[in-house]
């Protein structure tokens, strides 16, 4: 079912319940980046402009189901009254008498930020009394926490069900994600390409058997790699193995040749004994790694075949790194990689926490179609599977 946009929404003389994702990194109550804030502030914006009010809610760490000051909105409140231009207001509870107080009095223009709605044990449980009494402090609900929308809690989804159908809507920034993501999987423009790393197959086989038969070419690197490589009976040495998935690995290549989908995997390594900066670093011949040694990056002839299988692709999604990027000696592959990825000709979409790191890191995040916001999310979105915040607003 298609989705409503909130522009669809009689926004002018109504409060908006609008859930965001302002789960922004703090170091001693400082806010170490506001991109989460930023990123909502085109939805709040409009809203405000054609004559709104906001009941912005938003998750904070992980509290241990109660009120926590070290887990307090507090900050966020203060830095998103600096990036709006006026102060919002600040509710001292989720829900409750002052919480609905604040809600009531609430003018059209104007802003109030509840407390982390992990205060409230019934949000992670998607409790339908707490789903109740948030819905009740609003007239309409807006999702633009993509970041957790593949989370069935109490703000994030049961919430909805208290609101008609032409009274829910999603915000902009979770419909510019599901376009691009919904671009990739149901419309690529071929050929298509997709990339795939991370450390654990666990992790990934989802998205690699949702893309047999979509994706035309499969690049495999990173920790994963190597369960795939073992289950064609190449020598991995001591890197990352997930010995109960060998099957599974050795099944998907099977599949893959089945449906017309070609797995690309690394052709040659960056091995060290331990993933260290300072360690002896070498570079394999071929597939193959010695006792001892572990993979941890691609090697060059594996950076260019991937750039190769990379320069025609009319549509790319690349989740997972090539190689342990923390480390700067291990880190060459993955970024080659996002260089490939940056320069293909067709639209680029990258999800994933540390994939979208180390694109920031190599400096090519503006020449990318998409980067999302959401790294579960977009993880959960490319398997095919139905996100519970997506599905509550259809
Ligand atoms: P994302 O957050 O983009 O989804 P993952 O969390 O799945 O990515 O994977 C990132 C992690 O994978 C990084 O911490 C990286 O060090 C690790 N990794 C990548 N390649 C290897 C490897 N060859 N051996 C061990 N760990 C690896
Ligand atoms: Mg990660």
């Amino acid at each position: 079912m298609p989705i409503r946009s909130m522009d669809e929404l009689p926004l002018q003389g109504n409060k908006v319940f609008v859930r965001v994702d302002f789960n922004v990194p703090l170091k001693n109550g400082v806010i170490q980046d506001d991109t989460r804030i930023r990123a909502a502030l085109p939805t709040l914006r409009r809203i405000l402009e054609v004559g709104g009010a906001v009941v912005l809610a938003s998750h904070l760490g992980r509290p241990k189901g109660g009120p926590d000051p070290a887990f307090s909105l507090a900050p966020v409140a203060e830095r998103l009254g600096e990036l709006l231009g006026f102060s919002v207001f600040q509710a001292p509870e989720v829900v409750g008498p002052k919480a609905a107080e604040l809600a009531n009095a609430l003018e059209p223009g104007e802003v109030l930020l509840l407390e982390n709605v992990r205060f409230e044990p019934g949000e992670t449980k998607n409790d339908p009394d707490l789903g109740g009494r948030l819905a009740a402090l609003a007239d309409l609900y807006v999702n633009d926490a993509f970041g957790a929308a593949h989370r069935a809690h109490a703000s994030t989804a049961g919430m909805a069900a208290y609101f008609r159908p032409d009274h829910k809507a999603a915000g902009y920034l979770l419909l510019r994600e599901l376009e691009a993501l919904r671009r990739v999987l149901e419309s690529p423009e071929k050929p298509f390409a997709a990339v795939l790393g991370g450390a654990k197959v666990s992790d990934k086989i989802a998205v690699v058997e949702n893309l047999l038969g979509k994706a035309d070419r499969l690049l495999v690197g990173g920790g994963m790699a190597f369960t795939f490589l073992a289950a064609q009976g190449v020598e991995i040495g001591d890197s990352l193995l997930e010995a109960d998935r060998i099957d599974v690995a050795r099944e998907t290549l099977g599949k893959a040749r089945a449906c017309g989908s070609e797995i690309l995997l690394p052709l040659d390594h960056v091995i060290a004994r331990e993933p260290a900066e300072g360690a002896e670093v070498r570079t394999t011949e071929g597939t193959a790694i010695p006792k001892g040694w572990k993979g941890l990056d691609i090697g060059p002839r594996t950076r260019d075949a991937f750039a190769n299988a990379l320069a025609d692709a009319r549509t790319v999604v690349w989740n997972g790194p090539m190689g342990v990027f923390e480390v700067p000696a291990f880190a060459e592959g993955t970024f080659a990689v996002a260089r490939a990825v940056a320069a293909a000709p067709g639209f680029t979409v990258v999800g994933g926490g540390d994939s979208v790191s180390a694109v920031k890191k190599s400096g090519v995040a503006d020449r990318i179609g998409h980067v999302s916001t959401g790294g579960g999310a977009s993880l959960e979105f490319l398997e095919g599977k139905v996100l519970p915040g997506i599905a509550a607003l259809e």
